[in-house]
């Protein structure tokens, strides 16, 4: 389940306004609840010629409409006033691009019917003022205001650097060459995994040779950061000295290394953190901010108003130190946020650890599958505290429910 909602301002939320916002939603063939029940409310009440979706809707301070936009059967638009000045519009969905382009949609069509001034009157966005009270007043008390470094630009960029990490050394540093980089084992095409090597490389990370080999015992005959000075080599007539061919006919290849930059960049937790922010990002998480090497946490994120506070660490890791990040979570807690505390590393832990009862990720592999549980039940409370349990979707008039007299025919008395 995912949802965006937007909140709108204003003081007419007379019957006339509603009815206008909901013709015209219908006009454009969204199909509603309340729409629905007012054609069939004339089987039952009074029977008015002149009935108009207005006269319906009376009491609009309760008013609740579930609508289905076209085309996106499985996608709802539930409008409803949490309060006297405001409609709220909530979108709830499938997935983020369904919902999205459902929430566009019904923005365009309420803009068209209140006569454009739409964006003016949204005080509220998929919880744009809590993001920002997140960034102005929770991450400087959590002491997170990012280490200013660039985090690297590949997505799983860590996670490949690990890998090369445990290749074999080539003059003391880790290293493959293009035409074995299946012995990475990343779940990625070879090429991807050719296009983030070369990124790496140009984030510093990784130093690129070109490479001569003897096509017979793999001896590396010349390297060279310099395509030209390879080029040069291979033009001349020099013989390899294992087989005896000309350095022409032996193979050419691309060695990538892990730099000096690549080997610190392992060695502290910056991987971790760089994993754990990529991961919410691409799960849709925005406000993420990480700072490796702090305190108790290593980073922070927004979403959905809960607050996520996290630790992202190398190695074993002590019940004190999942306590610490426990307490963090519950200072907030008492400043009215919603939180969850993760505690994220790279190996298995103990019992005492896991008894501090935040959520704990033993192993990068189970990152996305926690998060993303941890994100969905954000979403879902969010729902709850956006919308009421039970909607009131139609109010009927007792005066509705009168039958008219029938006519009367006077006899005269004799
Ligand atoms: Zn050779």
């Amino acid at each position: 389940m995912y949802l965006e909602y937007f909140d709108i301002k204003q003081t007419d939320w007379s019957p006339a306004t509603v009815a206008t916002m909901l013709n015209r939603l219908q006009g454009s063939g969204y199909r509603g609840l309340t729409l629905e029940v007012q054609g069939v409310l004339e089987r039952f009440v009074q029977f008015r010629p002149d009935r108009a979706l207005e006269v319906s809707l009376r009491g609009t301070e309760r008013f609740t409409e579930i609508l289905i936009p076209p085309a996106q059967p499985q996608t709802r638009v539930i409008i409803h006033r949490p309060a006297s000045e405001i409609a709220r519009v909530l979108v709830v969905g499938r997935n983020q691009h369904e919902v999205h382009v459902a929430a566009t949609a019904v923005k365009m069509h309420l803009e068209q019917a209140m006569g454009g001034k739409l964006k003016d009157l949204i005080t509220d966005e998929n919880g744009r003022t809590g993001l920002t009270r997140f960034r102005r007043d929770v991450l400087p008390a959590l002491g997170l205001l990012g280490d200013g470094r660039p985090s690297l630009r590949v997505p799983d960029g860590a996670a490949l650097l690990k890998l090369l990490r445990g290749q074999p050394a080539i003059r003391g540093k880790p290293t493959v060459l293009a035409s074995q980089i299946s012995a990475l084992k990343l779940d990625r095409s070879v090429e991807q995994m050719r296009e983030a090597l070369e990124q790496l490389a140009a984030d510093g990370v990784v130093e690129r040779w070109y490479v001569v080999l003897c096509s017979e015992g793999s001896h590396w005959l010349a390297v060279s950061e310099s395509p030209d000075e390879i080029k040069a080599y291979v033009a001349t007539k020099v013989a390899c000295p294992h087989c005896g061919r000309r350095v022409s006919e032996e193979k050419s290849d691309t060695a990538y290394r892990m730099s000096e930059n690549g080997q610190s960049y392992l060695s502290q937790n910056r991987w971790l953190c760089d994993l754990v922010e990529t991961t919410l990002r691409r799960l849709g998480v925005e406000a993420v901010t990480v700072q490796p090497g702090g305190q108790a946490l290593d980073g922070a994120a927004c979403y959905h108003g809960l607050v996520l506070v996290f630790r992202a660490r190398e190695g074993k890791q002590s019940a004190a130190d999942a306590k610490a990040v426990r307490d963090q979570a519950q200072t907030l807690e008492s400043q009215g946020w919603r939180t969850h505390a993760i505690l994220v590393t790279d190996q298995p832990l103990s019992d005492d650890v896991k008894k501090t009862g935040i959520t704990i990720v033993e192993g990068v592999s189970t990152l996305e599958p926690v998060l993303t549980e941890v994100l969905r039940a954000a979403r879902m409370t969010n729902l709850q505290t956006l919308l009421p349990a039970i909607f009131h979707p139609v109010s009927v008039s007792v005066t509705d429910l009168i039958p008219a007299d029938q006519p009367q025919t006077v006899t005269a008395a004799n």
